[in-house]
């Protein structure tokens, strides 16, 4: 019987483990994940209020559920104090690395890490409760104005988090700090600041529809600067997707302005320079004007602007992180393979593969992890007769646990769930979700072993 670890629980990982089992009826797979609960990027990276994607949850579930897969939490694979991976590959005749790309790229101009500037990740994990997040309700103490750079669906969803009241927030699972954080914010104008042209923003057309929804906020487009972009005045040449993107943002440029309680204003053509210190912390952006090059890029004018905030959330695209014991392409960040199989010095390497972003990059909607998870296990299933062979330990899990790891089981985390709808029952919400490792932790035990 064949027996594979998912390293990663997330939509790549679930969706690996998924195609496995429906497309060999004996393999056995173990998912692991380092955290006490299971899901990735969909517990900890979709916004709180986007409750239809969020329902995917119940789809990864039923994977995890599935009879002849196994749910292992609190098994960190790689650094300091994790499993080696040398190690891991003992254990299992494969191992399929669904780790994702867990950091954000960085900016590189003067002033980046002055306090009040923080990647769109951090205020992401922190709105979602995940357990490194490293921030608290300082996030969004004494700010009034708040500049996104980046024109991406992260950077629509940080924008949207921050323009939404009380009310709205109330019913979504989010941590009662943040929440308490935000419903009391005095945040009422936010920037969304892409460095090209409307033409070549990365957000699709109903995230960035929804922001033209929100409660008492209007969004505040400028004609001129909308028109620096040729494809706006004729988008007739462009892909269908930008186009729907472009007549929406026409739309905002035409209407007459409101008297809306805050603002969202997007902005093109501006490149991020320099971020200002006021009083030891950020004060606001200094962007240089750039105009299209004529190839999909730009060039600077020598003009700047500077706007306003006393916070800035760099949401400029996720980076995948090397795992020691694996080959890593530090110019794309992802592993190199070749169907999936990791390749080491030029040569594909069987009973080692990658899927989901460490493979392709942080692109893309959730469903594309699951063509991506199907290549890779082809691959897998291809190599499975030779790999069969390999001696494993009969229980991986029991060789883990006696080495010392405390794995979270399925049953740990449907106690961390009953926690969280105990805590929400308190508050007088619905979920809440845990937000610290201790009352994670200290759930998961309350599981019979
Ligand atoms: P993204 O789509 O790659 O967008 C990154 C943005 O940052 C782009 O506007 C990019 O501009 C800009 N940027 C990069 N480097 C910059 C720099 N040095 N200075 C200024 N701007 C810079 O990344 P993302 O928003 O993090 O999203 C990652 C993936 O998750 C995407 O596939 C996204 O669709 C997906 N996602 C989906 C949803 C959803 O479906 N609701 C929600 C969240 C995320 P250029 O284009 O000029 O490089």
């Amino acid at each position: 019987m064949l027996r594979v670890a998912v390293v990663g629980s997330g939509p790549s990982g679930c969706y690996t483990a998924q195609c496995l089992v429906q497309q060999d009826p004996e393999v056995l797979v173990d998912v692991l994940d380092r955290l006490p609960c299971p899901f990735g990027l969909v517990r900890y990276g979709v916004a709180p209020d986007h409750e239809k994607i969020k329902s995917l949850q119940g789809n990864l579930r039923t994977v995890l559920e599935h009879d002849r897969v196994r749910f292992l939490g609190g098994v960190r694979v790689g650094g300091p104090g994790g499993l080696p991976v040398e190690r891991l590959r003992t254990l299992y005749h494969a191992v399929v690395y669904c780790v994702g790309a867990a950091t954000d790229r960085h900016l590189g101009i003067p002033g980046e890490d002055l306090p009040g500037s923080w990647s769109a990740t951090e205020f992401v994990s922190w709105y979602s409760a995940h357990p490194d997040s490293v921030a608290e309700e300082g996030f969004v103490r004494e700010v009034r104005s708040a500049v996104v750079i980046g024109v991406g669906n992260v950077a629509v969803d940080v924008t949207r988090m921050l323009a939404r009241g009380a009310a709205e927030l109330s019913p979504t699972d989010m941590p009662q700090q943040a929440l308490a954080a935000l419903a009391a914010s005095g945040v009422t104008e936010v920037g969304m600041v892409g460095r090209r042209g409307p033409s070549q923003a990365r957000f699709t057309t109903k995230e960035l529809r929804e922001l033209g929804g929100l409660p008492d906020t209007e969004v505040i487009v400028d004609p001129a600067e909308l028109a620096l972009d040729p494809a706006y005045a004729d988008p007739s040449g462009l892909p269908a997707p930008q186009r729907r993107n472009v007549d929406v943002l026409r739309g905002w440029a035409d209407r007459p302005a409101g008297d809306a309680a805050r603002h969202i204003r997007l902005r093109f053509f501006l490149r991020p320079v320099e971020l200002l210190a006021d009083g030891g912390r950020v004060g606001a952006v200094r962007f240089e004007r750039t105009v299209p090059d004529g190839h999909g890029g730009v060039t600077g004018t020598g003009r700047f602007e500077d706007v306003e905030a006393q916070l800035v959330l760099r949401s400029v695209g996720y980076r995948g992180v090397p795992l020691e014991g694996l080959p890593f392409d530090t110019v794309s960040g992802t592993v190199p393979h070749t169907g999936g199989r990791v390749v080491r010095g030029g040569t594909a390497s069987p009973g080692e593969y990658v899927a989901g972003w460490i493979k392709r990059g942080p692109t893309g909607v959730i469903g594309t992890n699951r063509p991506c998870a199907k290549e890779t296990v082809t691959s897998l299933l291809a190599d499975a007769p030779a790999l069969v062979h390999k001696d494993v330990p009969p229980d991986p899990a029991a060789v883990l646990r006696a080495a010392g790891t405390e794995t979270i089981g399925w049953a740990g985390w449907q106690a961390i769930e009953r926690a969280e709808a105990e805590l929400g029952a308190r508050l007088g919400r619905g979920i809440v979700k845990l937000a610290d490792w201790d009352s994670l932790l200290t759930a998961a035990r309350t599981a019979a072993p």
